[in-house]
């Protein structure tokens, strides 16, 4: 009785394909659409099309090194979570007044191209960069940020051309948009979920314990530091249907025992689980808040958060884990490992005896 939902196949590589052909892609987010075409591969025809049918506002999504080096200033000092316009800029060499689309693309590829430098640029000018975070999409998820991700994941400088397209959403695009590839913003996050892991492997150890003996993976966390485990019985590279048991670190029934909740009595079933399967995973999360901190009385095994299954399922594939059987009272961890690139195959529970039981 799993309920796992179908996996969404995302639109990423098409779009990726298309930029890397220098033709425009549809960007969707919170209501809007956005035209972007990769910086390096802008043309004045295309360009054409994208002022055509859009505000005509043409930016380019930058990273913040790259303004530097170009010596190209925010607009605001301090752009408090909006758009991070940057001063306008015409490229010098060759242009007239730097409006026409076939200008605008000359200028859109020289903010792209590695030779070029601050005297290359005139300002104020008629293409407009915008500053993205660091992070990209995983850190802010808005058009700039997901616009620039797409040309890195495309192979291609980070530097896109983006405009708004006027029409709502909820209205046709024009048919001459509606055969570009399309996407939304929540596609480019969820794809660079999946093929980015967020953990290292820093390191293996063995442990041996009541229930037998185990080798114990070290990982750190990208993203805050965190070292997570993987307690692995057996030899689970290239396995087929792995119980696997997603624990989050509760320090007060793990370490003291609590009998206020079932962390304890759950990690110690778990490991005396996949023990006796004779191969299986016990992921230790830590560094986040418990299940059963945030919902007090309900079972420990409930849903984690979309971070712990990122993170879980990295874990897993880094292991060389290619299905998993979840040790789990409720489906919740069994679909967000699913999302993440891990196919769950069934979900139960273990057993008194140190067995498993279908849930
Ligand atoms: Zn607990």
């Amino acid at each position: 009785m799993l309920a796992e939902r179908p996996e969404r196949v995302d639109d990423v590589p098409g779009a990726l394909a298309a930029l890397r052909r220098g033709e425009p892609v549809v960007l969707t987010s919170a209501g809007e659409r956005h035209l972007v075409i990769a910086a390096e591969r802008v043309t004045g025809r295309t360009m054409a099309l994208l002022v055509r049918y859009s505000s005509g506002f043409a930016c380019v999504a930058l990273e913040g090194e790259r303004l530097a080096a170009l010596d190209i200033p925010l607009m605001e000092a301090d752009d408090a979570g909006r758009e991070a316009f940057a001063v306008s800029v015409d490229a010098c060499a060759g242009l007239t007044t730097g409006i026409s689309a076939l200008e605008r693309a000359r200028t859109a590829r020289a903010l792209a191209h590695p030779s070029t430098t601050p005297g290359d640029l005139v300002r104020p000018g008629h293409v407009v960069p915008v500053r993205v975070r660091p992070g990209g999409v995983l850190e802010r998820p808005a058009p700039p940020e997901a616009a620039a991700d797409l040309c890195r994941l495309a192979g291609l400088v980070p530097a896109a051309v983006f405009a708004a397209v006027p029409e709502p959403a909820s209205e046709p695009l024009p048919p001459a948009l509606d055969v570009l590839a399309a996407l939304s913003v929540a596609d480019v996050v969820r794809h660079r979920e999946r093929v980015e892991s967020p953990v290292r492997p820093v390191g293996t150890a063995s442990v041996t314990n009541r229930h037998g003996r185990f080798r114990s993976h070290a990982y750190v966390d990208d993203v805050d530091g965190t070292e997570h485990l993987a307690v692995v019985a057996g030899d689970v590279a290239g396995g087929e249907a792995v119980p696997v048991r997603v624990h989050v670190e509760c320090l007060a029934g793990d370490l003291l025992g609590s009998v206020q909740c079932r962390c304890a009595g759950d990690l110690d079933a778990a490991l005396a689980a996949v023990r006796a399967s004779g191969q299986g995973v016990v992921v230790y999360l830590r560094g986040r808040r418990s299940p059963c901190e945030r919902h007090a009385g309900a079972p420990s095994g409930g849903r984690g958060s979309r971070s712990t299954h990122r993170v879980a399922a990295h874990v897993l594939l880094d292991l060389g884990v290619r299905s998993a059987v979840v040790l789990a009272d409720d489906p919740g961890d069994a679909i967000g490992l699913g999302r993440f690139g891990v196919p769950v195959v069934g979900c139960a529970s273990p057993a008194a005896d140190g067995g498993l039981s279908a849930v």
